[in-house]
């Protein structure tokens, strides 16, 4: 076993899942180093997460992505429809926590986009090869970790060779998924049941739009009692989920001929003699858990590293979005000297109340069946409220003034917005945005006053008085 010379990110992530390369991308949109090394010899190719969040898309909005993601999306509504079978004509719409098209437009420059991992997958490690500071390797595995107050000395396995490497970095962030390795070796525990339930999940594609008519949702919930299960779209091209609990006295999936899947798929359908193109049969048992932490010294664990979540709800990918994106801009201002390190202690505070309510929620055999009001606010976690506002003739949210240091919003320059954010003594770059009175009443701004807001569009200060920088507000954030 050959021990190559050693490789020096300023941030080593283990995993080329969602976690990993939205880490990668938050982390090099700022000039960080960024290896990401990922066991696989290609990223996955499997469907799981069918939705992605409003709060996401607002991510993805700004990284460019919206319309290539919005271009594999299944067009339905992010709600479901039990109903005795595909075919039927009847059923009861149900929520699934998601706002409908109607509902997020009130709230969001975007909307959920019912697409699959497999679809935004490459079109995130698309974006993650594309800066010039990250760096991909796929058949490269994290085996090894070793820290002390300068740094951290990972060991990585090429698969391919069977050699081994050191590669040393400032930070290391473990997105390697449920069984992560990162996690062991941080010593990093998961609390909670991981036998809840036992899914079995077919991917597979047929004619099976046609029989919806305008009926278009993202779950059917199929109650017939020869064929109870979830029918779900996985983006474009008649591609189906379904999935089933298994109970005692079933065929395990796993185990059926293709002719019992496709006969139980002609029941589900409600039509007869539907012949399946099956691309994989799974099973997967429901695990409800969370990282007892999310970091140890220089380690990080984010996204099913961190927590494990049944399906119920569709927020297990989600939540990882949201946790790599967290850190990735929080790492990128401490290694840019932007911030202290003390900043980092706030991953875990903010994001870990987050991951305990969407566990909690998959946990709940009720959880999927959530309203939007119910739900909403937990993914769009309190981050500025979106207002439209014209620029140059061109209609813009209030979520596109957000810039990577901290952006500050008045009601309009006249009080010299631009000088008073260049007395903040500190390295973060303050771009002042006026966004007039009605759009600042909207957002919180009290007369006279200006916001300062994180890159994630959180509260950073409130900045009622243009003579008095809020010190003291931002103080949290550990400027320098
Ligand atoms: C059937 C099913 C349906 C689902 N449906 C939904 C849904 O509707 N909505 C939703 O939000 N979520 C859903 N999920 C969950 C979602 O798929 C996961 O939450 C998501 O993939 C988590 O992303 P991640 O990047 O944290 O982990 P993963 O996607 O698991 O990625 C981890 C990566 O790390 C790699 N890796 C592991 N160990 C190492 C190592 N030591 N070194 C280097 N690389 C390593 C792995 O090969 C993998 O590529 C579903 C999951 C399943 C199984």
């Amino acid at each position: 076993m050959a021990m190559a010379a050693t490789h020096q990110p300023q941030v080593l992530v283990a995993g080329a899942g969602p976690a990993g390369l939205v880490a990668g991308i938050a982390l090099a949109r700022y000039g960080i180093g960024v290896l990401v090394v990922e066991k696989r010899a290609a990223i996955s190719t499997l469907s799981r997460a069918l939705v992605i969040s409003t709060r996401n898309m607002e991510i993805l909005r700004a990284w460019g992505l919206e319309a290539a993601v919005r271009a594999g999306a299944a067009e339905v509504e992010p709600c479901g429809w039990v109903t005795s079978t595909l075919a039927s004509g009847e059923g009861v719409e149900i929520p699934l926590g998601y706002p409908t098209t109607a509902e997020a437009a009130a709230v969001s420059p975007t909307r959920p986009a019912w697409a699959p991992q497999d679809h935004l997958e490459p079109l995130l490690l698309e974006q993650l090869r594309s800066l010039p500071s990250a760096q991909v390797r796929f058949d490269a595995e994290l085996i090894g970790i070793e820290q002390d107050d300068d740094g951290v000395r990972a060991v990585v396995g090429d698969r391919a060779s069977g050699d081994t490497q050191y590669v040393c970095a400032e930070f290391v962030i473990g997105a390697d998924g449920a069984p992560s390795a990162v996690r062991a070796l941080l010593g990093i525990r998961l609390e909670g049941p991981d036998d809840l339930a036992e899914y079995h999940g077919i991917q597979f594609s047929a004619p099976l739009t046609g029989l919806l008519g305008a009926r278009r949702y993202g779950i059917n919930v199929v109650t017939h009692p020869d064929a109870a299960a979830v029918i779900a779209p996985r983006g474009l091209g008649d591609r189906w989920t379904l999935a089933r609990e298994w109970r005692p006295g079933q065929v395990r999936l796993v185990d059926a001929t293709e002719n019992d899947i496709a006969r139980l798929i002609s029941t589900a359908a409600g039509v007869p003699h539907v012949r399946p193109r099956i691309e994989r049969v799974s099973a997967f048992s429901f695990a409800a858990q969370l990282a007892d932490r999310y970091r140890v010294g220089r380690g990080f664990v984010v996204g099913d590293a961190a927590h494990r979540m049944t399906p119920r709800g569709g927020t297990g990918m989600n939540t990882a979005i949201q946790d790599a994106y967290d850190l990735g801009w929080k790492l990128a201002w401490v290694l840019r000297g932007w911030a202290g390190p003390d900043l980092l202690a706030s991953y875990e505070a903010e994001r870990r109340p987050a991951g305990r309510h969407n566990v909690e929620r998959s946990g709940d055999p009720g959880g999927a069946r959530r309203t939007a009001v119910a739900e909403l606010p937990h993914d769009l976690n309190g981050r500025l409220a979106h207002h439209w506002l014209l620029r140059r003739g061109c209609a813009v949210s209030t979520l596109d003034l957000l810039e990577d240091g901290l952006t500050l919003l008045a009601a309009d320059d006249e009080a010299g917005w631009d000088a008073a954010a260049a007395t903040l003594d500190t390295r973060v770059p303050v771009a002042a945005h006026p966004v007039g009175t009605s759009v600042a009443a909207g957002i919180g701004v009290a007369s006279g006053g200006a916001v300062l807001l994180r890159p994630d569009g959180q509260l950073a200060a409130n900045w009622p008085d243009p003579t008095v920088p809020p010190a003291a507000e931002l103080a949290h954030l550990g400027l320098r």
